[in-house]
Formats: structure tokens, C-alpha cells, sequence
């Protein structure tokens, strides 16, 4: 018997749950269920997180966490508990399995069967944005080593474990060099150690436009958090429905399983909402738990319940389905067909598919690290960059020198062109003179030379060597 932890939402949640919960212990699953209360009643009783402290004491205890979707009030400081949770208990494997099921299910995608594995804790939704001038705010991307390390060896692993034939990685390695990067590099480093499973990487814009048209040409895909988040939902549109996908959020020490959509509030109370997503979960929870007989047995019923027919109104069209059916009623529909496989689609067999066990990630030795120069940003309301180098000319100390000023990123001094638009945001790029090494005492002198100066500095980045090879990126133009 394993206690998990439930968590039945808002809207339609607790329909879908119910629906849910009925039919795997139907089926035999051996759990014991702990509820706790999270989302819309907990936020707008004035806990902005959406989860009381007692409850993460639960989840952390029982470490498997079921979850239905939540409402999160618009505005007020609220904040998004699927993030906060994925990130506090080090969830950093989002799978999202997407599969056609035609001729049952209409798509204009008959062959598709995708697994999208997303890293969950990192890149654009680190969350941390400021604004720094007037006219420009930011939001840092952060990539880090162990986060590409566990994800794309989780993808290889997942392919391994589940017979797929091929990886693919989307990153946008053209242009963000360092980030997605490092993604890339760590995708192919990786591919290497798993030689009988295919491998390719695709840059994202024509990868996408290509799983948009032809799904069939990919099996699993790994990618960087915003767009994982992003073609998830249009892997699992494109099968017919975003209604019919679940996720799972897997970490070394917890899991959480959710329904990939949100908890459609219009069709609350109603029973009318389509349980298929939150059970596509809970079927990846089972199988994390290792109660893989029951997770097949679920699944293959469920199949045979869509090929029958037996279609809740999101998927019900006339021709294909036959009979629309209540939330309630399509419970009932999988239950009784609980130890039948479907004859048309294909039936699962799960063998081998208990939690995988991933290796820690260990720490690699360190680089030599050498700091090489310094960008410098400032606010600055002029329009012309050569006046403006001339004015942080001024400031580098005796053994730096400016060598070249962007704004957004594009080179504007030296060798500028009148055409470039300028907003109130520079980077200044100071290195040392031929021959000189600097330390942080000279960053140090820059800005204070900066104050001297009347220079609005908002930020500084160090710009450095490891091992010998420069880490930063160049200014577009330079
Ligand atoms: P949604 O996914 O709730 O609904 C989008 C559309 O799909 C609606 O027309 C809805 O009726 C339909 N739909 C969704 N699930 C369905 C189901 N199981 N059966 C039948 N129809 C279904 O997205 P939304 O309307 O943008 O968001 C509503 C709320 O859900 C928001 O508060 C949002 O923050 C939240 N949300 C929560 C999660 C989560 O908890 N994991 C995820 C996404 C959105």
C-alpha cells in the first residue's frame, strides 16, 4: 500500500478526481489516499502561495503527489503554485506524453506519439526580472549545467526504459550561444553514452513549424522550460485535444502528476469535464510507484472506452463518437471495461516502467577561471553613442580601456550605423589594455569613477575566460 498525497483543485478538479480515484482503485490500485486543500480557497484566504505550510509537510512525507488543477486568482501577488512546487521539491523532469488516438479521435495528426520531456526548474522561469531604465526591464535565462545534465539524461533514460528509437533536442543555439548552448553541447555529450538510441538536435523555430506538420518524424523531444511549456500544449492539441494529455513532474526525491490542462472553471459543477488528462497522470503515477499491472489495465481500458465510443462533449462528434457521456458516467464506462484491451488502437504492455533510477549529479572540477573585462550598464537619455563614449572613456582606470558600447545588443560604437534604434539601456564593454591582467578592485574603481562622472550605472557583468576560452558573448556586429 502506498500513501500518496491528493490534492483535488478548483473548477472541475474535484469531478475529474473523483472520476479519477474511482476508477484506479476499480482497477487495484494499492493506495492510500492523504488529502489536502490547495489553490483558490487557500489563496484568497490570504496565503498568496496557494498551499499552507502543514501541506508541504504531506507532500514532503509522502513524496507521490496527485493533483487536480487549480485556479489561480488573476492579480493580487498570487503566485503559481505548479511552479513553486515544481521548483521546492527539485521536480526537473516535466513528460508529457502526446498520442494520436485516430480514426476514434478526430486530429489532423493520425500517426503521433510524442513525449515531450521539458526541463521544469530553470531558463526564462528562474523568474528573475528587473526593470533597469525607463525604457527596458529584463528577465535573466538561466541555464546551468546540472539542470541540462539531468534533463537530457533523464530523456535518454525515459527512451531507454520505454523502447523509443530516437531523442531529439530543440534549442535556439544560433543565436542564445552560451544558454541554449550549453544545452546543446550537453544533449550531445550525453547522446554519446546511449549509442543504440538515435539522436538529433533541430533549431526550435523550424522544429516546431516540422512537429506542427509532421509529429510522426519525432519521438521523444527534450528542451529548455519556455519551450517545453510552449509546444507541450501544441503536441497535445495537435492529437485532438489538450483534455486528453497528462504530465508528470519527476524529481530525485518527489513526483508530482497533474492533468496538462487548467481547472476550466465555465464547466465547474456540471459534470461534464473529460477526466482523461488526470488520468493519463495518475496512470504515470502508478507506473512511477511500480504498479505497472494496474497502470496497464487502466489504460488499455480507457482506450477501449474512446474506441467504443463513449466520448465526454469535448471529444464527442457525430460519425465517430456514439454515445456523449457525463464525467461520471465515463468513469463508469472505463471501469466496466477494466481488463479489456482495445481492438483497433494499440494496446500498452507496460514490462519495465517503474520510477527510473536516475544518478546524482556530481560536481565537475572546477575551470580556471580568469576574469577578462567587464560590461558595464548604464542609463543614459542621449541618442548619439559616439558622445556617450567619449563620457565612459573617461572612467576606465589607467590599465582598461572602452572597446565597444551596444545597445540591445547591437554594436553601436565604434563603427555605428545612424539607422540602429536606441533605447536608454547601453552596455559599455571595458577590457584591459594589451599585457595588463585586472581584478575586481578595477570594476570597483570603474564605478566609482562612474559616480565621479555623473554615469547612471544599473548593472555590471564580469566577463571571463575558463579555461582559456572566452565565456561571454560577442556584440551582434562586433
Ligand atoms: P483550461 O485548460 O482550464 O481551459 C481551456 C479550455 O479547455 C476551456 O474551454 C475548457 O472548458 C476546456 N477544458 C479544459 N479541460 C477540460 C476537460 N478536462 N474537459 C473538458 N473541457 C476542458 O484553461 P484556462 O481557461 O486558460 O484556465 C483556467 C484556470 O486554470 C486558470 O485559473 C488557470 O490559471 C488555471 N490553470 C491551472 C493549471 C494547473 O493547475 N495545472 C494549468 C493551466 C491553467
Amino acid at each position: 500500500m502506498k500513501k500518496i498525497t491528493v490534492a483535488k483543485g478548483d473548477g472541475i478538479g474535484p469531478e475529474i478526481m473523483d472520476a479519477t480515484l474511482k476508477i484506479i482503485l476499480a482497477a487495484g490500485a494499492e493506495i492510500e489516499i492523504e488529502e489536502i486543500q490547495v489553490g483558490e480557497k487557500v489563496y484568497l484566504s490570504g496565503n498568496t502561495s496557494g498551499i499552507a505550510p502543514e501541506s508541504w509537510d504531506v507532500i514532503r512525507r509522502n513524496k507521490v503527489f496527485l493533483k487536480a488543477p487549480i485556479t489561480t486568482p488573476q492579480g493580487g501577488g498570487y503566485k503559481s503554485l505548479n511552479v513553486t512546487t515544481r521548483k521546492f521539491l527539485g521536480l526537473y523532469s516535466n513528460v508529457r506524453p502526446c498520442l494520436s488516438l485516430h480514426p476514434f479521435i478526430a486530429t489532423k495528426h493520425p500517426v503521433m506519439d510524442i513525449v515531450i520531456v521539458r526541463e521544469n526548474e530553470e531558463d526564462l522561469y528562474a523568474g528573475i526580472e528587473h526593470q533597469q531604465t525607463d525604457e527596458v526591464v529584463q528577465c535573466l535565462k538561466l541555464i546551468s549545467r546540472p539542470g541540462c545534465e539531468k534533463i537530457v539524461r533523464y530523456a535518454f533514460e525515459y527512451a531507454k526504459q520505454y523502447n523509443r528509437k530516437k531523442v531529439t533536442c530543440f534549442t535556439k543555439d544560433n543565436i542564445m550561444k552560451q544558454t541554449d548552448g550549453l544545452f546543446h553541447k550537453v544533449f550531445d555529450e550525453i547522446a554519446k553514452e546511449y549509442p543504440e538510441i538515435e539522436n538529433e538536435h533541430w533549431i526550435i523555430d523550424i522544429g516546431a513549424a516540422k512537429m506542427a506538420d509532421t509529429p510522426e518524424a519525432f519521438d521523444v523531444i527534450v528542451m529548455p522550460n519556455l519551450y517545453g511549456d510552449v509546444l507541450s500544449d501544441v503536441a497535445a492539441q495537435i492529437t485532438g485535444s489538450v483534455g486528453l494529455a497528462g504530465s508528470a513532474n519527476i524529481g530525485d526525491e518527489c513526483a508530482m502528476f497533474e492533468a496538462i490542462h487548467g481547472s476550466a472553471p465555465r464547466r465547474a459543477g456540471q459534470n461534464v469535464a473529460n477526466p482523461s488528462g488526470l488520468l493519463q497522470g495518475a496512470i504515470m503515477m502508478l507506473n512511477h510507484i511500480g504498479q505497472s499491472t494496474v497502470a496497464e489495465k487502466v489504460q488499455n481500458a480507457w482506450l477501449k472506452t474512446l474506441e467504443d465510443g463513449i466520448h465526454t462533449y469535448d471529444i464527442f462528434k457525430e460519425g465517430t463518437s456514439k454515445k456523449q457521456v457525463s464525467t461520471t458516467e465515463f468513469a463508469d464506462a472505463v471501469i466496466a471495461n477494466l481488463g479489456q484491451k482495445p481492438e483497433i488502437l494499440k494496446a500498452v504492455s507496460y514490462a519495465n516502467t517503474a520510477a527510473i533510477n536516475m544518478p546524482k549529479y556530481v560536481r565537475k572540477a572546477p575551470k580556471t577561471k580568469k576574469l577578462v573585462g567587464v560590461d558595464i550598464f548604464v542609463q543614459w537619455n542621449g541618442l548619439n553613442p559616439d558622445e556617450l563614449a567619449e563620457k565612459v572613456k573617461r572612467i576606465a582606470p589607467s590599465d582598461m580601456k572602452l572597446k565597444m558600447i551596444t545597445n540591445r545588443g547591437i554594436k553601436v560604437w565604434p563603427e555605428g550605423f545612424s539607422e540602429t534604434f536606441c533605447t536608454d539601456h547601453w552596455r559599455c564593454r571595458f577590457h584591459p589594455i594589451e599585457g595588463e591582467a585586472i581584478g575586481k578592485e578595477e570594476i570597483i574603481q570603474l564605478l566609482n569613477n562612474a559616480i565621479r562622472e555623473d554615469i547612471d550605472t544599473i548593472k555590471t557583468e564580469n566577463l571571463y575566460e575558463f579555461d582559456g576560452v572566452a565565456a561571454y558573448s560577442l556584440g551582434q556586429g562586433q
